[in-house]
């Protein structure tokens, strides 16, 4: 199994390149050395990630000529906050990184969204890598350039664009992933194969098994794909604005399940449900075939994401969506879609976003 590499251009003069491989780990700070001058690199990782893999990355930076340092936070969601951000900023400076140095992002999303945040504003940004080590973050967030932290009223609230000079995949490094966390991954694969096409959409259903039993190619080809696909996406919409909406297929729905259940159902799950809940709003909202809510059914229960079983208050959820940071002039926005690439944005009568949020709470009841 070779390493596969992806170009994202974003514009004329702003592309960088994507390594999805095994062992990349070891390999990419000396491919790093054509692409920045600097002296310094600081990775920033968590406490659970650090242990694990940081040792190889400062190795292959300190071998590529960097003088490597390393920063740890504590492992978990509350790591993304501006306390940690702030602690990170101070320590920075402390280890005298300048604004030519490099910042590397090794973890899951937490890691990354921080390091990205972190080196957008430090010294008014510096240049960033990102090193995903869960699905997720291979899949999702660790191209797009979105950073983050959160606040206290929300998630991801504060943030920044900031594109990374590199991104790097290395499937070996998903073998400790724990498995609950590949739910995650698989939710972000289908939700990617759905909104991109037959094509995707084919091969998953005839490598669903596979993926679930973490096959490293079919695993390796999963993420090339769902890239492929996302860089395209961020590539026509960096910022944003139009058709990057699609990315949000199940999403709205999943904030507000996420946020109700207090974030004890997972993203992967959450956006599993929410796909689910737009199909059927689909059919309603935009004339969709009640099979193709049927057959995404049976894709997201063959990668093991099967429906939720938890009842949650319809007024609640209603309540959330509005609140979500998505939500344009009082319109509830969903992304819908009919059959695998055929999805449109509509602003749905929130009646009738009501009238299907009670449906779903009677069938859970
Ligand atoms: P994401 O947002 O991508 O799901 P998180 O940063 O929340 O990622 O990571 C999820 C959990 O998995 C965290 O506890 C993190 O420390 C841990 N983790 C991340 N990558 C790995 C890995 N490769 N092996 C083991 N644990 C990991
Ligand atoms: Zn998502």
């Amino acid at each position: 199994m070779s390493t596969q590499r992806l170009k994202v251009i974003l514009n004329a003069d702003s592309d960088y390149d994507i390594r999805v491989g095994v062992g990349v780990l070891d390999t990419f700070a000396s491919r790093l050395r054509d692409e920045t001058d600097a002296e310094k690199a600081v990775v920033i990782t968590d406490s659970n990630v650090g242990p694990l893999y940081l040792e190889r990355v400062r190795e292959g930076l300190t071998q590529a000529g960097f003088e490597a340092f390393d920063l740890t936070v504590p492992a978990g969601e509350e790591s993304k906050s501006i306390a940690v951000a702030s602690e990170l900023w101070e320590a920075l400076a402390l280890l005298g990184l300048g604004r030519d140095g490099l910042i590397v992002g090794l973890g899951g999303g937490v890691a990354g969204d921080l390091a990205g945040f972190v080196a957008s504003t430090y010294m008014r940004g510096v240049d960033c890598v990102q090193v995903p080590t869960t699905l997720l973050a291979m899949v999702d967030s660790s191209i797009g350039g979105k950073t983050g932290v959160n606040l206290v009223a929300g998630k991801n609230l504060v943030g920044t664009f900031k594109q990374p000079i590199h991104v790097l995949a290395d499937l070996e490094t998903l073998r400790t992933l724990p498995t609950e966390e590949w739910d995650n991954g698989f939710a972000e694969i289908a939700k990617s194969a759905l909104i991109d096409g037959p094509e995707f959409y084919q091969w998953l259903e005839g490598n669903a098994e596979a993926l679930l039993a973490h096959d490293e190619e079919i695993t390796q080809q999963a993420i090339v794909r769902a890239l492929t696909f996302k860089a395209r996406v961020v590539a026509s919409d960096v910022t944003e604005k139009g058709q990057r909406e699609c990315l949000n297929y199940g999403h709205t729905f999943a904030h507000a399940l996420e946020a109700a259940s207090g974030f004890r159902i997972s993203h992967g799950r959450a956006v599993a449900e929410g796909m689910r809940f737009a199909a059927r709003l689909a059919v309603e909202a935009v004339g969709a075939p009640a099979a193709f809510a049927d057959a995404q059914d049976a894709l997201l229960n063959r990668l093991g994401l099967q429906p939720i079983t938890e009842a949650f208050s319809a007024d609640e959820l209603y309540g959330r969506m509005f609140s979500d940071k998505k939500v344009r002039k009082g319109a509830l926005r969903f992304v819908l879609a009919q059959a695998p690439g055929q999805w449109e944005s509509v602003a749905v009568d929130p009646d009738l976003v009501k009238i299907y949020l009670i449906l779903w709470e009677q069938a859970k009841m």
